[in-house]
Parts: structure tokens; sequence; C-alpha cells
């Protein structure tokens, strides 16, 4: 069966020449369904990986705007859609230099199985551009949604494809966007997620993904009898992600003690508490500072700079007994792995995309720690996203109990399904197998009953 997996791979990589992120996350997901198409021919024979691992349409446009000096800026723009099995494509816009082809069908490739764990009904998609809205004026990040939005408007629709927003996408640039899209289309439809209250978005959406990644640790710890309370936690990144995940891990009485940006990051030994996030929240989401400041504002803390060409990050070589890494892919580096196993980590939790190298995967599971891989872990953000398309159809709004229930629930099913599936197919405890597994099923049999298409 090996030799299966390596056939698909080299021919995966023939002609997806350059695109590392995009071999990697499609090579975890083949090795698990190894166990699949043993006991299961029927996968194979139809080629469904082959075909999940080609996106079903790819749009790639030039975006041009002028900036507040009046130079012309180009950008490129990206959107693929990756599959449409059990739903309109639906996946966020992510707004960072290091966007290209690659990272975003990694991140089309992991949706389609991640919205398949939520139990709603959304395909995958993926988007966004090498644009930085980083050091950009207000004005500057609408000129260039407005320019994005009228080549994207012509591609996406309520019924047909969903973004939502993701590194350098949040509310902000979600009302750009959304304002643009009205305008051309006249119509006012749930066309994006992560929208503003007034205008069609859902309590909890802007929390559900760091609520979401709390709420599997939760499930997660409770299979050993152990919970969050008293927990220390190692968070990466400060941005929204990070920031919820906070929130809710300070309301299960666990303490977080680091953040982080690109430039570094903070350890609080004290630990992170509610007032001194809720600065963060005003320093990230108002101020749009950088994390350094928060030494200056809370002296019992330490800042240590990023050091790009190191070959471990200091902030998982703390001492703790959770990790929620909530920045970016591959930012837990083999030795990173290594470290965090050695100081006795308990969980896991990724809260961002594939934010785990192969070999620091590999370290986790065979630890024995509770792993929760981000597809599975991460997996509240669309689920919510999904439940707000469900409340624009309905013309109605939940309150926020209600869309947390909902939340709890759902990846309270994602972890079972998970679980239950690893140990169907003899890797108990393996939730990278159980949510590889569980999530392909599910779109391959949608995939087998709608025929080669
Ligand atoms: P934000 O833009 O709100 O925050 C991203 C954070 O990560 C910032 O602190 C940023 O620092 C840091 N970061 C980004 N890129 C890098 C990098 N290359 N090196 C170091 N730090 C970096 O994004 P989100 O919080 O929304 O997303 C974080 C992660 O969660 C991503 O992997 C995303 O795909 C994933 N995710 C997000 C969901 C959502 O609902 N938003 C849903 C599911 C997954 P800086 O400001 O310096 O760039």
């Amino acid at each position: 069966m090996g030799s299966y997996v390596d056939a698909l791979m080299s021919d995966l990589v023939a002609k997806n020449p350059g695109e590392p992120e995009f071999h990697q996350a499609v090579r975890e997901v083949a090795e698990s369904l190894e166990l699949v198409f043993e006991r299961d021919p029927k996968y194979r024979a139809a080629k469904i990986l082959e075909r999940i691992a080609e996106p079903e349409r790819v749009i790639m446009f030039r975006v041009s705007w002028v900036d507040d000096q009046g130079e012309i800026q180009v950008n490129r723009g990206y959107r693929i859609e990756m599959s449409s099995a059990i739903g309109p494509y639906k996946g966020g816009l992510r707004f960072h230099p290091s966007v290209y082809l690659g990272i975003l069908k990694f991140l089309a490739f992991e949706q389609v199985f991640k919205n398949a764990l939520t139990t709603l009904p959304m395909g995958g998609g993926k988007g966004g551009s090498d644009f930085d809205p980083k050091g950009k004026s207000d004005a500057e990040v609408m000129r260039f949604c407005q320019s994005f939005m009228t080549e994207l408007q012509r591609h996406i629709g309520p019924n047909t494809d969903v973004p939502a927003g993701d590194i350098g996408v949040g509310g902000r640039e979600i009302g750009y966007l959304f304002g643009q899209y009205k305008r051309i289309k006249n119509e006012f439809s749930g066309v994006l997620t992560g929208k503003g209250l007034e205008w069609g978005g859902s309590l909890i959406r802007p929390e559900a993904t760091g609520y979401g990644a709390v709420y599997f640790a939760h499930e997660m710890l409770s299979t050993r009898d152990d919970s969050l309370e008293g927990k220390v936690c190692l968070v990466s990144g400060s941005g929204n992600v990070a920031q919820y995940t906070v929130e809710k891990l300070l309301d299960m009485g666990a303490k977080p003690v680091t953040l982080s940006d690109s430039d570094g990051f903070v350890h609080d030994p004290e630990g992170v508490n509610n007032e001194k996030l809720a600065w963060v929240m005003e320093l990230k989401n108002e101020r749009r500072g950088r994390i350094r400041e928060y030494v200056e504002r809370f002296p019992g803390a330490t800042f240590t700079p990023a050091d790009p060409k190191a070959d471990h990050n200091p902030l998982w070589a703390l001492p703790a007994d959770c990790a929620f890494p909530s920045a970016t892919q591959n930012e837990i580096g083999a030795k990173d792995a290594a470290n965090l196993v050695n100081n006795g980590v308990k969980v896991v939790c990724e809260g961002a995309n594939m934010p785990t190298v192969p070999e620091g995967v590999e370290r986790f599971l065979s630890a024995g720690i509770l792993y929760g891989p981000g597809k599975a872990a991460n997996a509240g953000g669309v689920a919510v996203s999904g439940l707000e398309m469900s409340q624009d159809a309905l013309r109605i709004s939940w309150e926020r109990e209600e869309v947390d229930a909902r939340l709890k629930n759902i990846m309270r099913s994602i972890h079972q399904q998970v679980r239950e599936t690893a140990e169907e197919y003899g890797t108990p405890g393996n939730y990278v197998n159980g949510a590889n597994i569980a999530a392909f099923r599910k779109v391959a049999d949608a995939m087998l009953d709608q025929g080669v298409v």
C-alpha cells in the first residue's frame, strides 16, 4: 500500500511543483487513508483522493489599487474552489505577504476535511492575496478590498462559495469586502461570514475558533479524567484565534502564560488574566500595535525577539501542561515538539492550520500525548460560519447562549467522531487518523453518489 501513496505523491508533486505546504498536507492525509484503502478498495478504484487533491477550480487575478501617496500597487488575488461534494465552497481569505498558490491549496485541501467534520453541509475552499494589511491605513485597506472584491464577486455567492476571514482578514476587511459585493450585485445576502452583528453576522463568530479549540482540549482531557483547571498553557499568536483561546482558557480556570506575533513572544509567568487580555485586544484590534508593548505595560513579563535562523522557538521550550499554537503553519518544528514532550506537555491543541511539522506530529503521537490536529481542533470557526449561513438564510439571529451551546455540541461531536474512527481503524487515541478518515469517508461517499464529476 505504501507504494500507492508514493505513486500518488510523486504525481501530485510533479503536477504541483514548488508547493511544499500542499504536498505536506496531502501526504499526511494519504498516509492515514492507507488504512481505509486496505479495507475498502472502492475508494481507491474511484480515485477519490486523486480527485479531492485536484481543485475543482482555481481563480487567480490581478488586484490593482492606489495607495495614500497616489502610487499604483499591484497584488495577486486567489480563490481555490477545492470541493463542493457536500455543500457550497466555504473557507477563509488570507491577506499576508507569504500567500501564494501552494499555501492556499494546502489550506483549501485541509478545509474540505475540516468542514466535513463539523456535521454541517459545507464544501471546501480558500483564498486571499499577498497583500499585507500591516502598516496600511484604513483607506488603503478599503481600496484594496474593493478592488479584490470587484473581481471575486463574479465567482462567489451564497449558494456557490462563501468566504470568511483568516490571517489578516478580520471584521474590518470583511466589512469592506461585503460593502463592495452588495454594491456590485445589488443584493444583500449571506455571501461572506464573519459579518458585523448589525448586518447579518452571528454572535460568537469572532470567538468561535479559539473557544472551539479550548472545548476540544477539554474533551480530550476528559478522556483521561482530567481538566483544564490550573493547567499552564502556552499560546502563540495574538490575533483572533489566540485572543479567544486565552479568553476561554481563563473561563475554564487555566493559566495562559504566553502570546506572540511575528516579532517575538511575551512570557508572563503570573499569567495573562482578563484585564491583561482586554489590554491586548485593544492593542491588537484597535491600535494595531505589536505584542512587545505588553512588557512595558506589564513589567513582570519578558519579551523574546523572534530569531528566524534558529532551529527552535524558545516559546515552546517553556515548561507547560498544554500548548495552543494559534499563529501559522509549521510554527512547531521538530526540536520544538521534542522540547514540549521532554517538558511533560499533556495536550497540544492546534488553533492554527497545520502548525506542526510532520516530524513533530510523529513525536507527539509516539509520546502518546493528547494531540488535536487543526482540522478537528480549530473547526469551531467554520462551524459557527455555517451557523451564520443558516441564520442569514432564515433571516433570524440566535442568542449568544444558543450559538455557544451549538458550538460546544459540534466540538463534542467532532471529538467523538474522531475518537471513535481512530478506534475503529485500530489506532486508538490517534486523532490524526481519526480526523482524516472520518472526514474522508463523508466526502468520498458523497462523491461516489454523485458520479464522476
Ligand atoms: P490573525 O491575523 O488574527 O492573527 C495571526 C497571528 O499570528 C498574529 O499574531 C500574527 O502576527 C501571527 N502570525 C501570522 N503569520 C505569522 C508568521 N508567518 N510568523 C509568526 N507569526 C505569524 O489570524 P487568525 O488568528 O485568524 O489565524 C491564526 C491561525 O488560525 C492561522 O493558521 C489560521 O489559518 C488559523 N485559523 C483561523 C480561523 C479563524 O476563524 N480566524 C479558523 C481556523 C483556523 P503578526 O501580526 O506579526 O503577523
